[in-house]
């Protein structure tokens, strides 16, 4: 090994582990730290009379070539030996006022559906396309990471992609709810605002479509337990130390520099660099004090808005879906009566139908799930008032969509392996990511223009990685940035950034 510098992880979720990998590559030693009793995090899966429940993945971003995240999934082993499977329809939506919209991965299929149910639209239809297909063409290079790069290496992406950077500008001023109310046709807006979070960025969907049409992002069969097994199993045989049930309550610092971190059971981990890749909120406020945080990213604690919280809803089928097309987000149906899940209304759920992937259910069997945007702090006090109403209100919930896909799928009520409900609270509990949230900051018009750091001046070998300085959150930023800081130390290190195994 070329050198011995020594860096603690805490947090053994996506971002922790690339960190982890990368230091290997890197030649440091790497320890990752982890909580609860296995990796994955938000990523995660578990077993459930027979099924491997997907707790995260419906697709990856840089499954395929064509953009910077197919070689960062490749350093960190996650393509070898896994099909992808490479969807036809981002969102299926039944029966809005009596019309299915198909948000087809085809762009040119998407733009003359939208026409054929709304001619009226066309000019905002065509720029929406256009602007897609631009992104989609473009190629945003991020070989550096983002802390050492320049107003030069800016200017430099931006020229590079011109139209493509002008029309995402453009769309990244608005959330997609304004951009919803556009639409002349009713049926329309009604599919745009329901998309995803309302107060979301709209340059957010251009990407997502981009992607989508580019079939750079595919799910990979075997869902998130198999890419976790890959991603941990890559840091493990680099040489990476994992110490699981582990929970770091302290970060040790002496004159303004860390020195390693401390587990509950009161063990002392001395270190040379410590990578926070878990909660912000808790290693900022909890672990640091306000003391070494910038202006900036305290702003960004107290005004940005975070991912709503969901429920999860997750069922075992015993019957196939032969005929339902697999999409990105899931089929869309509105639901016979309003849902309350906590204290948001729900006209509508999406469900995903895993008939795409046979390894995650028994033979003839499959999946089915659906998340469901809700208010952290309703299940906090539900959880306080004791097991039996919190339980109640799981079944209440879980009842309800059940008797929403009985009408979409004759018969199914009576085809349940098993039900469950994840709320809030479960994955609270399960990631430590305050209020719930799944994937940090929402991409709003503001969050998106708000650089979080990854460093602070006045500390010293501390860094932060994962979905709360990666605004919008996911698998490739979280994972990008543990690579970033990895980056940024080697530069300090006067070290070469290595990506591959010869370095070592
Ligand atoms: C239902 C669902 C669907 C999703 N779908 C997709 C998708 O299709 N594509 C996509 O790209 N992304 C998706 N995501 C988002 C993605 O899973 C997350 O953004 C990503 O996993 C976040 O990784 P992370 O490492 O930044 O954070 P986390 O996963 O939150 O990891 C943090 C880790 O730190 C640990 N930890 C916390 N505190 C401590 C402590 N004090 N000491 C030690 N350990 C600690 C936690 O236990 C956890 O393992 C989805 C998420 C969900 C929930």
């Amino acid at each position: 090994m070329r050198d011995s510098k020594k860096i603690n992880i805490i947090g053994g979720g996506v971002a922790g582990l690339s960190a982890g990998i990368y230091a290997r590559l890197n030649g440091f030693e790497a320890t990752v730290f982890e909580m609860v009793n296995r990796t994955g995090g938000a990523c995660t899966s578990w077993e459930k009379s027979g099924y491997n429940v997907n707790g995260s993945i419906h697709w990856l971003v840089g499954s395929a070539p064509g953009i910077d995240f197919y070689e960062m999934w490749r350093d960190l082993g996650v393509l070898d030996k896994i099909d992808f499977y490479y969807y036809n329809s981002f969102i299926e939506y039944k029966n809005i006022d009596g019309v299915d919209v198909h948000f087809y991965t085809d762009l040119n299929k998407l733009q003359q559906h939208l026409l054929s149910i709304s001619p009226v639209d066309s000019r905002l239809i065509e720029e929406l396309i256009h602007c897609i297909k631009l992104v989609a063409d473009a190629n945003f290079t991020m070989d550096r990471a983002f802390g050492l790069l320049q107003a030069w290496d800016w200017s430099k992406v931006f020229l590079n992609d011109i139209p493509a950077v002008t029309a995402l500008g453009k769309f990244s001023h608005m959330s997609i709810h304004e951009f919803a109310k556009k639409f002349k046709s009713k049926i329309l807006r009604k599919a745009f605002q329901n998309f995803w979070s309302p107060t979301m960025s709209m340059s957010f969907m251009v990407l997502q479509l981009s992607y989508a049409s580019n079939r750079i992002a595919g799910y990979p069969i075997g869902g998130s337990g198999k890419f976790m097994e890959k991603l941990t199993n890559r840091y493990i045989e680099l040489g990476g130390k994992l110490e699981l049930g582990k929970k770091v309550n302290r970060i040790l610092i002496k004159n303004h520099e860390v020195t390693g971190v401390q587990t509950e059971d009161s063990a002392i981990h001395q270190s040379d660099f410590v990578v926070s890749a878990c909660d912000g909120a808790y290693v900022l406020f909890k672990l640091l004090g306000s003391n070494f945080i910038d202006e900036v990213t305290l702003d960004a604690y107290r005004t940005l808005e975070t991912f709503p919280s969901m429920v999860y809803f997750s069922a075992g089928i015993d019957r196939t879906f032969d005929t339902s097309e697999p999409s990105i987000i899931g089929h869309s149906i509105p639901l016979a009566k309003k849902l309350k899940v906590g204290d948001l209304v729900h006209h509508r759920a999406s469900f995903q139908i895993y008939n795409f992937d046979q390894t995650i259910a028994p033979e003839g069997k499959t999946l089915i799930t659906a998340s469901l945007d809700t208010n952290y702090g309703f299940w906090q006090k539900l959880h306080q008032k004791g097991e039996k109403a919190y339980r109640a209100e799981r079944s209440r919930i879980g009842e309800e969509l059940l008797k929403n896909l009985e009408r979409e799928f004759p018969g199914i009520s009576s085809q349940v392996d098993f039900m469950d409900i994840a709320t809030p609270i479960t994955f609270e509990n399960w990631t430590g990511n305050h209020n719930g949230s799944y994937r940090g900051w929402l991409p709003s018009p503001k969050s998106t223009k708000t650089k979080i750091s990854s460093h602070f001046a006045g500390l010293k070998g501390f860094y932060m990685a994962g979905h709360w300085v990666a605004t919008g959150g996911g698998l490739p930023p979280a994972a990008f940035s543990g690579r970033d800081v990895i980056q940024q130390i080697c530069k300090l290190e006067g070290k070469t950034f290595a990506t591959d195994q010869k370095s070592i």
